[in-house]
């Protein structure tokens, strides 16, 4: 059996918690607060103990979903994004970009969440754009 301790930092909210996952066999089993981290100095809230779950859930969706006839069919990721953008550009072109609004979250990085604010403004063409901690 194989065991090790991996450092990272806590997905779910902005705080930015330094956690371990212990690793074994190379699959995620835990998620411990890292003690020596400057954040959480070994503590965690609840959804940090819980971080590692949602990595091996049954329900984690693995490929992009795109309904048909009311049923949703697993896609590849063009077709996600050809559909999206398809979308998009029909409502814009209907209603305006005012009518599109863009919604981010405390789970995506800086830099994810930079690119969906510029995308929002200098492509889709509005200032429509907020965060889910304002929500
Ligand atoms: S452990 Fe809780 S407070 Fe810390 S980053 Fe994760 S969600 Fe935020």
């Amino acid at each position: 059996m194989e065991c090790k301790f991996v450092p990272s930092v806590c997905s779910y909210c902005g705080t930015g918690c330094g956690v371990l996952f212990e690793v074994v066999n190379g699959k995620i089993k835990k998620t411990l607060p890292m003690k020596s981290h400057p954040v959480n100095q070994g503590k965690l809230c609840i959804k940090g103990w819980n971080l590692h779950e949602h990595v091996n859930s049954f329900m984690r969706l693995k490929s992009p979903l795109i309904r048909e006839n009311g049923r949703l069919q697993k896609a590849t990721w063009n077709e996600a994004i050809q559909i999206t953008a398809d979308n998009l550009k029909k409502i814009s072109d209907t209603y305006g970009p005012d009518s599109i609004g863009v919604l981010v979250s405390a789970k995506m990085t800086n830099e994810e969440n930079y690119l969906a604010q510029k995308f929002t403004r200098a492509v889709i063409g509005t200032n429509n754009v907020d965060h889910c901690a304002r929500l």
